[in-house]
């Protein structure tokens, strides 16, 4: 079974993006062959500026290496050091009805966020079917807010496959945790790196500790009984406590005495004891920047051999052949 991740370098990794994606793609290295990527071109529909998307990338290669990844077991690289996929990326683009892109969520959201409208935007469906197609992948283990281009990759596979009468691309799955469907940013809407939401657990001490305090709750005081369902603090409590420790809170919640504040002490020294295992890791590959390079070129090696060998098979179908 293959199995294919993406990460945009679009900004700082968060807990969204790990709990949504990163630690099932970690686990999934012992159940099939993982691909993991980060999607350097995709980053481009958000980030207009050279050191901001080389400093993303770079910290998104060292965080994906210190949580886990293992190059050997894995093929993991950067999109763009496989142009097949642009290719692929064109060639899916005329099987690929505008009806279909002008109904994803993820465009209208952005948009209505304020990222500027571009084609890139608009498109990166078909880049991301191209991503998936590119290397016959059976699941992509994702957040909620990416099941619909999943389906979108299936519907243009199919298309495709119909058009030239043949199986030439595999149908993917989207694969979800429901519990962690979609992690909530500090402002109660999903928690994304272009939203300014985030909680990065790989941020400085002092800046992880004031994106937790800004998270947004209701304005109840001290004395009053507090509504733990629904509350942002507690959802994200969730994804780090076991039963026991959730109902312990929820009395806490309940028993007037403790503000906003105290829970959110609780859910900072949680996130901290969670990472702190990953830091030495880190640190390491921080300072070991030619064998992240490294790492990355021999993943691209073994990506690109697989692609070109697909993308022969595309041209010849297509008749790219004279
Ligand atoms: P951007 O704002 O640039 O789109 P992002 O934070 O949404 O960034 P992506 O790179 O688009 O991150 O997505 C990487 C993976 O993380 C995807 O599988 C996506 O489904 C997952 N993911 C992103 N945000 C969340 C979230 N809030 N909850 C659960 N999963 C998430
Ligand atoms: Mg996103």
């Amino acid at each position: 079974m293959r199995i294919l991740s993406g990460i945009q370098p679009s900004g700082t990794i968060h807990i969204g993006n790990y709990f949504g994606m990163i630690k099932k793609m970690i686990e999934s290295q012992n159940d099939g062959e993982l691909f993991a990527f980060l999607a350097s071109y995709h980053a481009l529909t958000s980030v207009k500026e050279k050191e901001a998307l080389q400093n993303n990338m770079f910290e998104a290669a060292v965080n994906f290496l210190a949580l886990g990844m293992d190059p050997e077991k894995s093929t993991f690289w950067v999109q763009h050091d496989v142009k097949e996929v642009l290719e692929l990326y064109w060639i899916l683009s005329n099987h690929t009805s505008m009806g279909l892109l002008e109904r994803a969520h993820s465009y209208k959201d952005k948009t209505a966020r304020g990222i500027q409208a571009n084609h890139g935007l608009f498109s990166y469906p078909v880049l991301m079917a191209a991503d998936i197609l590119l290397y016959d992948v059976n699941v992509v283990p994702v957040g909620k807010d990416q099941i619909q281009h999943v389906e979108m990759t299936r519907d243009i596979a199919n298309s495709f496959n119909h058009a030239y009468k043949q199986e030439v691309f595999v149908l993917p799955e989207a694969k979800v945790d429901e519990i962690v469907a979609t992690v909530p940013g500090t402002d109660g809407a999903k928690m994304s790196k272009s939203y300014g939401n985030t909680i990065d657990m790989f941020a400085s001490k002092k800046k992880l500790k004031k994106q937790v305090m800004s998270i947004v709750t209701d304005s109840k005081e001290l004395d009053e009984v507090k509504d733990w369902n629904g509350c942002n603090i507690y959802k994200l409590c969730e994804l780090f406590m076991n039963q026991d420790e959730l109902l312990a809170l929820q009395k806490r919640y309940e028993t007037p005495g403790e503000g906003y504040g105290h829970f959110k002490l609780t859910l900072l020294d949680k996130i901290n004891e969670h990472f702190e295992p990953y830091l030495e890791k880190r640190e390491y590959y921080v300072n070991n920047k030619d064998e992240v390079r490294d790492i990355l070129a021999h993943g691209a090696s073994k990506a690109r051999k697989i692609a070109q060998a697909k993308m022969e098979q595309v041209r010849d179908i297509i008749g790219l052949k004279l």
